[in-house]
């Protein structure tokens, strides 16, 4: 499956916003959005372009894709399983993003970024309910236990990254269990959990076009 392998921080730049993709990096003075705020490119200086309704739901999703670090495909397929849920669309669809195993492993710490946490995973560091999962895009569910398989639980970065992991918090609806590496799902998240700038009517407008 294609995947974006350029630099990361320029996509933050594309959004106009911190996508928070690079870990401790994002918060050290570093940061290319924080040195260099706009668009990147040689025209990403200009100013009073105008952007047309679909450019902006365009950007509305491409912002949420790039923060979850997912494709197109990826991205649509979890749309429309949102669509298909009672409720909400745009609040389905970020409610179920969050509950992503990759994301997850990231909100309780153990990672510094997404995609540190899809490698992980993918590499059978975690255990769910104590059973061995290694599928990034795997849904967890209220009260499941997410740990560190034991025998990787003296690798330095899961240290490391839970003692970086009070910069950003944890989300209210996850548990954890800093000393045993082991997070409890108290419920999902809702809206109000959601604190980045985030306007997903935009997406589901986009969609029903
Ligand atoms: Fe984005 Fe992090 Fe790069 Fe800053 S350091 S531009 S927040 S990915």
């Amino acid at each position: 499956m294609a995947r974006y392998t350029g630099s990361v921080c320029r996509l933050c730049r594309r959004e106009n916003l911190k996508l928070f993709l690079k870990g401790d990096r994002c918060y050290s003075d570093k940061c290319s959005f924080d040195r260099r705020g706009y668009p990147p490119g040689q025209h990403g200086q200009r100013r009073g372009r105008k952007i047309s309704d679909y450019g902006i739901q365009l950007r509305e999703k491409q912002k949420v894709k790039r923060m979850y670090g997912l494709s197109e495909k990826q991205f649509h397929l979890f749309f429309e399983r949102a669509d298909k849920q009672r409720g909400i669309t745009g609040t389905n669809l970020l409610v179920m993003l969050e509950r992503r195993f990759d994301n997850v492993v990231y909100r309780l710490g153990f990672v510094n970024s997404r995609t540190q946490g899809r490698h992980f995973v993918r590499h059978n560091h975690f255990v769910v309910n104590e059973k061995k999962v290694n599928i990034p895009s795997y849904l967890i569910n209220i009260d499941d236990v997410v740990e560190v398989r034991e025998k990787s639980k003296k690798i330095q970065a899961f240290s490391d990254s839970l003692d970086a992991v009070v910069r950003r918090g944890i989300p209210q609806w996850l548990d954890l269990e800093k000393e045993n590496m082991k997070g409890i799902i108290k419920g999902f998240p809702v809206r109000e959990d959601l604190t980045m700038p985030i306007q997903e009517q935009l997406i589901v407008e986009l969609y029903s076009k």
